[in-house]
Order: C-alpha cells, then structure tokens, then sequence
C-alpha cells in the first residue's frame, strides 16, 4: 500500500486550531484583549459590532510590532513571549502559545495596523482565511489596532452556532469584565454598535468593581487582605446580606489571569457558612498572586482552569482570611442573633452606617403613625396610603372586651414595668406608657390583651403581612403613592436585569416607582414608593429582581404576588428594632385589619394568645 500520510497544509491546521481557541467572537474578545495588555497597552478600546459577528476590535497604544514581526504574528506558534520550555514556568504573560492571531485569522478576514515607538510609519496587513491579502505602509499612531470581521466566514456551520447577537454580547461583556477587573490599571473603553457602553478610567481595585457593576457595589464590599509565604490575597467580598439566589459577582484571579477554580470557590463559600443560606451565593472578588512557578496555567485549552501546587493550603489560608475579614468588619456578630428563619433576609436596612451622608432622614417620619383613628385610614407619613379593608379580626378579639377593662389591664402592666421591668418597656426617652394598650418584648414583640388573654404579635412577621397586603393592594388599584426624588438616582443594571425591570415595571410604577428609561445601563430613578428610604432603593431593586427571576423559590406566585412578598420582606421592621407606643398600636391595628392576620405572607404565625387559663396554670 502507498504511503498516505500526509503533513496538513498550515491553513488546514490552522482551521483546526481555530475550533480550539475560537469558540465564539468572545473568545476573539479575551484574546485581543489579552495581546494588548501584554504588549503593556496602558489604554485599550474594545469595538464590538452584532455581537462579535460583524466585527471585534481591539485598539491598544502598547508596544506595536515591526513590520516582520507583523507579519510573523499570524504564523502558528509564533510568539515572543517564551522561547523555551522552561520559560513556561514563569510566565508573566496572558499568551504563551502563538497560536490565537493564527487561529484568528484562519476563520475570519483581519485587518492589522501597527508601529513600534522606533517606526515612523506603521505597518497595515490584511488576511482573509489565512491568506494575506494586502500590506502596506500607512500612518498610524504607536500601538497596535486589530480588527477581526466577519468571523466564521469560511466555516457557515460554525457561524450558524452561533447565538443571537444579544447573547454573543452577554459573552463578550463577561470577558471584558474579567480582563478590566484583573488589569485596573489600564483605561478600558468598550463600543457596541457605535455606543460607548463602558468608559473605565484608570482606578484602584474598588472604583473598578464599581465602575463595572455601579456605585450600589461601594457599600457592599469588605476587604480582604492576607499576606503569606505561599500566596498574596487581596480584594473584596461582598457582605452576606447582597448574596445572590444566582452566580453573579463571583471572580479569582491569580497573577491577574481570570482563573475558574471550584475547590477555592467551595473555600469561600465555606467562610460564609452561617451567614447566608445555603442556596445563595455570596459574592467576591479575589485576587491571588503565587509564585509563578507553582501555577499551571497550561491544563486547559481556553486557560481558566488552573492548577496550583498547594491547593490544600491556599484552602484553609483562604477560608481563614475571608472568615477574618468577615468579623473584623462586623459583618458576622450582626447577625447572630436568635435564630429565626423569617429574619433571614439577604440584606437589612441597618446598614445606614455605610450610607453617603447627604441622605436626609425625617426623624419624625413614623411608618406607623396612625391620623384619623377611627376613620379607618391610616397614614404614612403626611400621606394616606393605607386603607383598611376590614376590621373583623379584630373586633372579633375584642368581643367583649370592655375599654376599660382593657386600660385597666395595661396600666397594671405599666406599673410593673416601672419597678424593674425596664427591659420590657423599650421606650423612647420620655416616653409616656400611661393609658397605652401595647408593650414591646424583647424588641421582638408586641404584647397586648385581649378578651380571653395576653395577645403576643411577632413583630417583623406582622409587619410583613400588613405590608404585603398594602402592596398587593396598590400593585392592583394602582394606587402607590410616589415621592419624587429631588436629585434622580442613577443605578447600573445589567442586561439581563433591565429585561426584568421592564417586565415588571408597570407593577413597580403601581406601587410608586417611578423610571425616566429603562433603555440604558443606567437607569434614572425619578420616584419611589414613600416607605423606601432612598439609601436602600438601589438594594430593595436588587432583590426585587433576583427574587423575581427566581419567581420566589419556585412557587407558582402571581407577579403581584411576588413583588409584594420581596417589598414585604425587605422593608417590614425586624426583631431588635425599637418601636414607639404609637407605632406598636398601629401594628396591632393594621395587622387585624388585613385580610389573613394570622400568617405571614411566608405562611408564618403571626401572632398567638396565651389563655387566661394558660397563665391560671402558672400560679397553680
Ligand atoms: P501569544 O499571545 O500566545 O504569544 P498570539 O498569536 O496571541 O500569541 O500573538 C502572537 C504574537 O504577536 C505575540 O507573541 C506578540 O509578540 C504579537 N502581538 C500580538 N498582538 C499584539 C499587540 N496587540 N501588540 C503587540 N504585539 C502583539
Ligand atoms: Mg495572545
């Protein structure tokens, strides 16, 4: 039989090179990028046309390349950053193996412009499908310029695998936010379609984050910082109270080199045991810097994947720090309170602290402040936003009860509480108890009589009922009362979560949001609901979409439903928060006007009465 072994011609090799390192424009994207970060580019720009398909650029003022070395670029394995095996083991750059300019141009049509500082003129090289097809001389500034069209051109059934230019874009975002997270120091500027849709500065690891993923990111992020034999750990992790129901904000880097690593992620999740359910996850952003000889950046094809040589040990350092980050900033000891599972809410308002100062507070406002007793409504602020639908739970506890039977039983109580029981009657400074028919417990409850005994309210659980009706209520009616925000806050949404704040915007506008566009990024929030505080707008947002995508644990809730159970939940009082007299009968009265009293709108007891009789049993 004849010889049939045959060397494939070097543009076949390529093609087939190309499958490896060219999964999609993406791919295009994180090899670009990383060229120009290499050639130590202190500015780069990203142009990205329908979604990479069209167009992927990338325009860097770093080194620049000679007219040979231009043309070298695109051989397959030809590249100047190692030149021997050994150099593999201390590597300092993103790229090692030449191969992604050839691949890239294997499948797609290049254009290339460069200049080194020493050349006058630059070097401009166009390739179609490997093939070169111009070069010439031309004027350009230092740098190197590399635009990569029409990709896939030659391979139709790669093309057609491609996702919808939205998606395409989705990948393309998240590979610039690995590289403009691990490179802070370089201005990133990122164009889709024409429009800039990042402009990021030169900054420090925490103006980058926020940069990339809004201001709302500035109160969120802890730092941490450990120095050790082994590795260097520095960054951010987000407080337990912002873990997310989905991956989001979740990034290693090691030697500035975005890595995947599920054993470190495990050991960040492991320091966060306790804090946060098990099905959320919290968010971090870590950079570790180790000996470049003890990382293998080489097990993989597309790079992230690593392997380090003393796992185990970058474990237990790594839990330790976040652990210790975590106490030092008082993020763990705030919530370690008695367990209750209602209070595990992914985030509190009483992280005021943190909050810029120019937020001003009414220190009168009262949500409970009760106007026109007796008429039914109930006020919030100066504004009527609640109506009571129906007292009959609430009559039917008092049947029978006289008024003053009822005064009588609390003045008692009073009277007590003055001789000691100090801790009981948690009431603001001067505060007067006399003839009031409530009492705060432990910050947790509200007690109050009731005909056949003692009445204990669970406060936050409470709250959450009257609060989740009040919302589906004006979800439904249309009847939120809105403040207009003197100066509009801007928040950044990703792509996804502007989809969802578009699908729910009508009931968000119900309840009395109020946005100028939900086309951009950025969205302008011109109005809120009154019982948000506008320090915890962008938070409340936050949930209001995470919960909502998940659409609340599964359940087969309503949209209205869901929205008023996320508000409920996040803004209702919690247990430790203090409430005046008037407030703790407000509570008590609106909790029975709501339609279902009892249960929480998470199916927990709101409140119970302890029996005459029950008590009775007590001084047998
Ligand atoms: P690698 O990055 O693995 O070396 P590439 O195929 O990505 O391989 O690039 C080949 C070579 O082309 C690089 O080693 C580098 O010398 C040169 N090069 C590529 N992009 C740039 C750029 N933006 N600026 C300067 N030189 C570049
Ligand atoms: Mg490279």
């Amino acid at each position: 039989m004849a010889d049939i072994i045959r060397l494939l011609p070097d543009h076949v090799a390529n093609q087939i090179a190309a499958g490896e390192v060219v999964q999609r424009p993406a791919s295009v994207v994180k090899e670009l990028l990383e060229n120009a970060i290499d050639a130590g580019a202190t500015v780069i720009k990203l142009i990205v046309k329908d979604g990479g398909r069209t167009l992927v650029q990338v325009v860097d003022n770093g080194l620049g390349m000679s007219e040979t070395d231009a043309r070298l670029s695109f051989e397959r394995h030809a590249t100047s950053k190692i030149s021997s095996a050994q150099d593999l083991f201390n590597l300092h750059t993103k790229g090692f193996r030449g191969e992604a300019l050839a691949s890239i141009a294997a499948i797609a049509h290049v254009d290339m412009q460069t200049r080194t500082e020493l050349q006058e003129l630059a070097t401009h090289i166009k390739i179609e499908g490997s093939k070169v097809v111009s070069q010439e001389v031309v004027t350009a500034p230092k740098g190197t310029s590399i635009a990569v069209k029409n990709l896939f051109f030659n391979i139709p059934a790669r093309r057609n695998f491609l996702k919808s230019n939205q998606v395409e874009l989705r990948h393309i975002t998240d590979e610039f936010h690995r590289v403009a997270l691990a490179h802070p120091n370089i201005e990133f500027h990122f164009y889709n379609n024409g429009s800039e849709i990042f402009n990021l500065p030169k900054a420090k690891h925490r103006q980058r984050i926020s940069h990339i993923f809004g201001s709302r990111m500035e109160n969120r992020l802890v730092p941490v910082s450990e120095q050790t034999e082994v590795v260097n750990i520095s960054g951010f992790i987000c407080k337990p109270e912002f873990a997310k129901k989905s991956r989001g904000e979740q990034f290693f880097f090691a030697n500035h080199r975005f890595i995947k690593s599920p054993y470190l992620h495990h050991a960040v999740t492991a320091a966060f045991e306790g804090l946060i359910k098990s099905e959320m996850y919290p968010g971090y952003f870590l950079y570790l810097e180790v000996d470049p000889a003890s990382i293998d950046i080489n097990i993989h094809p597309t790079k992230t994947e690593v392997k380090f040589d003393d796992e185990n040990t970058l474990y237990a350092i790594l839990r330790s720090t976040i652990k210790h980050s975590l106490g030092q900033f008082n993020v763990a000891p705030a919530l370690d309170f008695e367990h209750d599972p209602n209070l595990d809410t992914p985030y509190s308002f009483k992280e005021k602290g943190a909050v810029l100062p120019q937020v001003t507070v009414d220190p009168t406002f009262n949500p409970f402040l009760e106007r026109g007793k007796g008429t039914g409504a109930v006020s919030y602020g100066n504004q009527r936003v609640y109506q009571k639908t129906s007292s009959q739970g609430w009559e039917g506890l008092y049947e029978g009860l006289e008024r003053d039977v009822y005064d009588d039983a609390f003045s008692s109580l009073t009277i007590e509480s003055d001789g000691g029981g100090q801790e009981a009657m948690n009431l603001d400074d001067g505060e007067t108890v006399q003839g009031a028919t409530t009492f705060q417990l432990k910050r947790k409850y509200v007690v109050s009589t009731v005909m056949s005994g003692m009445l204990v309210i669970h406060q936050n659980r409470a709250h959450e009922r009257v609060l989740f009706e009040k919302f589906l209520g004006e979800i439904t009616v249309k009847q939120g009362v809105s403040q207009q925000l003197l100066f509009p806050l801007e928040l950044t949404f990703s792509k996804q979560e502007l989809g969802i704040l578009m699908e729910i915007r009508e009931s968000l506008t119900n309840i009395g949001f109020a946005f100028d566009s939900l086309e951009a990024e950025t969205v302008k929030v011109t109005g809120m609901p009154i019982l948000v505080p506008e320090s915890g707008i962008g938070t409340v947002l936050d949930r209001l979409i995470a919960d909502y995508k998940e659409g609340f644990e599964g359940g087969s809730s309503s949209q209205a439903e869901i929205l008023a159970k996320v508000l409920a939940k996040n803004l209702a009082v919690r247990t430790g928060d203090l409430l005046d007299q008037e407030s703790q009968m407000a509570l008590v009265n609106n909790l029975f006007a709501c339609k279902e009293p009892g249960f929480s709108p998470f199916n927990k007891l709101t409140y119970t009465i302890i029996s005459e009789g029950d008590i009775n049993k007590k001084f047998i």
